[in-house]
């Protein structure tokens, strides 16, 4: 038969497939931490991380931020199954418990925890920086790296690459300048190797 997931489509012999069981089970793995410390969010003794989750909110009325939320989450969380096996081997339905799993999980992750600390993708940075970055001279290129692409490389750094051949200059006069990609590519390449 196939994954009750929707959207999911694969081949098992479970009402889950394995992909599916695995990514039920990391969520769930944290479902009875976050029952207890949403119990805490309720009563007001817990320390939340999410400011966005008070004034605004978007819930009306008098209740203390994030309150209301906490209560429905972990009235939610609590119908979840212990153990994504047991779901796929028992729910005809269990693709939807994955479903409301990645909503709920989410939801009280980020109440109880805060949002999710943005992942820097350097991949991307590279890219853009292929785009929109001109040559420059190390003295220019160390603050704009800094900014742009949010790492920290020294000029002995630039030096031991272009010595080693990682990095070319693009021009060398008056003062060596090399493409901010280029830069980060040998950068990516050092730090591969340690
Ligand atoms: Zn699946």
């Amino acid at each position: 038969m196939t994954c009750t997931t929707e959207g999911c489509g694969r081949a098992t012999s479970l009402y889950l497939c394995t992909a599916c069981i695995v990514e039920l089970d990391a969520l769930l793995v944290d479902v009875p931490a976050l029952i207890e410390m949403l119990a805490g969010v309720r009563a007001g003794t817990a320390v939340v991380r999410n400011p966005a989750a008070g004034s605004t909110g978007g819930h009306a009325g008098s209740k203390p931020p994030g309150s209301l939320d906490a209560m429905l989450l972990q009235a939610w969380l609590q119908q979840l199954p212990e153990r994504a096996h047991t779901a796929a081997h028992d729910y005809p339905d269990a693709g939807q418990w994955l479903h409301m799993a990645r909503i709920w999980v989410k939801q009280a992750r980020e109440l109880v925890w805060g949002p999710e600390e943005p992942v820097i993708n350097h991949d991307a940075n590279r890219q853009r920086l292929r785009e929109a970055a001109p040559p420059m001279p190390t003295r220019e290129l160390l603050p704009w790296l800094r900014k742009h692409a949010k790492i920290t490389i020294t000029s002995m750094d630039v030096r031991d690459w272009a010595r080693r051949g990682k990095l070319r200059p693009v021009e060398r006069d008056p003062l060596p300048t090399y493409h901010p990609h280029e830069v980060l590519a040998a950068w990516h390449d050092t730090r591969a190797q340690k």
